[in-house]
């Protein structure tokens, strides 16, 4: 079976000189957990990046797009952790626009996110569009995949036709649910581990979205170490600085 999972990049925008010392940190400061995560959950190094403002999300859908209501509960995971975890960081407000870019753009975006190429030229519509963190709801097949930062400093995050599996709801409930959290997640700085029964699990773990399925509506949990590791690139003390 295909890998379904996306993703990102680890090459030229994530190539990274801290991984080690990201593990090392968050490693000791929850020394505690620690123990109890040693048992075989591996955190793959990812390039530390974070956004420096509260970032404004475009959602780019059609009006009644079932994903929606995905999406803005999404954003209210990610607001309720960041909240517990004690940063001031959060997602911004979410605005909605109808210029959908065209399947075949987005396959070829997701094709050089997984192979690390260069991003394609963007349409002149998906330049235009305002917002920091774009969010786009395709009705096309492709890896779903979420950009890192852009030369403009935006991130955009696209999500396949909910028609095609692994997110076809009646086939695969809690499926894609969880898909959008966990493209937020990159988009908000987290890489991968390999424990399927956490949110981020991905490459080069073979965790595939279908492990999201569960006839439970819920979000799949963050480790200790990645809570850690989002208070240590959003300490409590985080400020937009712009
Ligand atoms: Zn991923």
């Amino acid at each position: 079976m295909e890998f379904l999972h996306d993703h990102e990049p680890r090459s030229r925008y994530y190539r990274s000189r801290v991984p080690l010392l990201v593990l090392l940190l968050a490693g000791l400061i929850c020394a505690d957990t620690q123990a109890q995560e040693s048992s075989g959950i591996v955190h793959f190094p990812t390039r530390e990046r974070s956004w420096d403002r509260i970032p404004s999300i475009t959602i780019l859908t059609a009006a009644n797009d079932s994903r929606i209501p995905l999406v803005l509960e999404a954003v209210e995971f990610w607001n309720k952790t960041f909240a517990e975890i004690g940063t001031a960081f959060k997602l911004g407000p979410v605005e909605q626009a109808s210029e959908i870019p065209p399947a075949p753009f987005l396959l070829k975006m997701s094709d050089a996110v997984l192979s690390r190429s260069p991003l394609p030229e963007f349409p002149e519509t998906l330049k235009n569009t305002k917002g920091d963190l774009i969010v786009v709801l395709s009705d096309g097949d492709f890896v779903s995949f979420s950009t890192g930062f852009t030369k403009a400093g935006r991130v955009v995050v696209a999500i396949k036709s909910d028609r095609k599996s692994p997110l076809i709801y009646a086939d695969y409930p809690n499926v894609a649910r969880n898909v959008i959290a966990y493209e937020l997640g990159h988009a908000i700085g987290l890489g991968h581990n390999n424990d399927p029964t956490k949110l981020m699990c991905g490459r080069p773990a073979s965790c595939r979205p279908d492990a999201f399925r569960s006839n439970t509506e819920m979000y799949f949990p963050l480790t200790e170490i990645e809570k850690a590791y989002l208070l240590k690139i959003y300490p409590p003390t985080w400020s937009p600085s712009r």
